[in-house]
């Protein structure tokens, strides 16, 4: 395990952040508590850098290319203390490394070229893009890697400087992040802030700062675009889901089974468009719960270091807490548990992957994110009974449709409110597909060519075809 300790001169002058491995409960390392004035000084150092990182588009893009080699070097360093900070198993923290290093590449890739905006005067008209300034990126815990990347690597390729600041659980496979590719990028162009609040909000309201882009809680969200507002940067928000998993009376069920619960189930549960409620047509019913609640039992728990291990604990106390807490109102409410039903009795966040079967749809394992694994199943009898149950949520992240008639599936998917919607799979996406939350779940786009747009600011040039044209003989010139 490497150890937690600052590069030289960066010593926090505040206090020291405890980190605890979810698998015993107990910490094992610590990370700086920055104070305002470090902050402060990070901020600087984003903008003095913006100005040489911007201005060498090549350079930049052999830089990004460089430091997702390093990270794919460093992955045998980052994907144990990623495991043993956040809790998943070694499978599933290597593949995050790995996709932090391709989602580096994809975005290095990209140009923004000009694009050509003639209205028919005699004028050359000509949108380019240009790059906002230092931008900050504020991710949960979930997967702390992935999801910085997905902030930092289409922002640093705009030609931004990015201040990172992962959540208080697991800020140190992003430290051990940074200082890799501290190797290929210049000083200041990204640098990691770690801290208990209100370290984030200062960042999201800082002066120097010209983006937000955050991924968390809807409520933190709230709390972001507010504290954005003073210094009005942009802001693009990734917030929760409650997605839906619409089973259609011709399922296969037995051939979907697997994939629907690891939908449902992987990371713990911890997946912003995990499946988080199962609607079954009534006569299908108890053969789907069966069917789930197989799987949970058999499901292997344990610590993510162990190579048995298909699912971790849960990463920290209030979202034990809180499954427990939303587990336990389910049952009182007339729930079933199918399967599980109670944490572990072990040290450790554990929670037994549980399945709940005639669960009263008010209740909040069904109204609200539960987070967890946990996974509500919803008879149906009339399909648009069904639809509308999957709509009736704040939330539209995303959501999925189960059947063999490929048609009437995607005529049910149309009708999800949601920003993406699969049929027969859920929570896959490329790198190139666009990411976005309709309702509460967000604000902007991630993800493909829409994500780097999100990092640039539009520029339009007017030029006229000669030097003596007049610009105004073509028509009218306000807007
Ligand atoms: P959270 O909102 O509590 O915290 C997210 C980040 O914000 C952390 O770094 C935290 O320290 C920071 N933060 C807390 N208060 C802040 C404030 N006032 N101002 C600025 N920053 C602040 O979320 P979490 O519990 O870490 O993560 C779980 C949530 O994230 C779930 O709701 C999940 O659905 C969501 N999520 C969404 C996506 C997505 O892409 N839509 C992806 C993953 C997770």
């Amino acid at each position: 395990m490497p150890e937690d300790r600052p590069a030289p001169g960066r010593e926090a002058r505040g206090g020291r952040l405890p980190v605890v491995d979810p698998a015993t409960g107990e910490a094992f390392a610590e990370a700086p508590d920055q104070s305002p004035q470090e902050l402060d000084a990070v901020v600087e150092r984003a903008r003095a850098a913006w100005f040489g990182w911007r201005s060498d588009p090549p350079a930049r893009t052999a830089a990004l290319l460089a430091a997702a080699d390093a990270v794919e070097a460093a992955r045998d360093d980052l994907a144990p203390l990623l495991t043993r900070e956040q809790g998943k198993p070694l499978a599933e923290s290597r593949a995050e490394v790995a996709r932090t290093a391709a989602r580096m590449r994809y975005f290095a890739a990209l140009e923004p070229g000009p694009v050509p905006v003639a209205d028919g005067r005699p004028v050359r008209s000509e949108l380019r893009w240009r790059p906002l300034g230092p931008v900050a990126a504020i991710v949960p815990w979930n997967f702390p890697l992935q999801l910085a990347s997905a902030k930092f690597a289409p922002a640093l390729a705009a030609g931004n400087t990015v201040v990172l600041k992962p959540s208080p659980y697991t800020p140190l496979a992003t430290r051990l992040l940074a200082s890799v590719l501290s190797a290929a990028l210049p000083e200041g162009v990204l640098t990691v802030v770690t801290g208990r609040e209100p370290l984030g909000a200062r960042l999201a309201a800082h002066p120097g700062i010209r983006h937000v882009t955050f991924t968390g809680s809807a409520p933190t969200g709230r709390a972001v675009a507010a504290g954005a507002a003073a210094t009005l940067a942009r802001v693009t928000l990734e917030l929760g889901g409650n997605d839906a998993a619409l089973l259609l009376d011709d399922v296969d069920v037995e051939r979907i089974a697997d994939r629907l619960f690891w939908a449902a189930f992987r990371n713990c549960g911890q997946v912003c468009m995990a499946v988080k409620r199962v609607y079954a047509p009534a006569r299908r019913y108890a053969e789907v719960v069966e069917a789930l609640a197989e799987r949970a039992k058999s499901a292997v728990v344990g610590a993510g270091l162990d190579p048995r291990s298909q699912l971790g604990p849960l990463n920290n106390a209030p979202q034990l807490a809180r499954v427990e807490a939303c587990t336990a109102r389910a049952l009182a409410d007339g729930a079933r548990a199918a399967a599980g039903g109670h944490r572990l009795d072990r040290p450790g966040y554990f929670f037994a992957p549980t399945v709940l079967a005639d669960v009263p749809s008010g209740s909040p394992v069904v109204a609200d994110e539960q987070f967890g694994p946990v996974l509500p199943v919803l008879p149906y009898t009339g399909l648009d009974d069904a639809v509308a149950a999957a709509n009736a949520t704040g939330f539209g992240l995303g959501g999925s449709v189960w059947g063999t008639d490929l048609d009437r599936a995607e005529a049910v998917a149309g009708r999800l409110e949601c920003g993406t919607a699969w049929i027969n799979h859920h929570a896959e996406l490329s790198l190139a597909q666009p990411f976005a939350g309709t309702k509460e779940s967000g604000v902007g786009v991630a993800g493909g060519p829409w994500g780097l747009y999100g990092n640039l600011q539009p520029f339009v040039l007017h030029r006229p075809l000669e030097a003596e044209a007049a610009p105004e003989a073509g028509g009218t010139a306000w807007h």
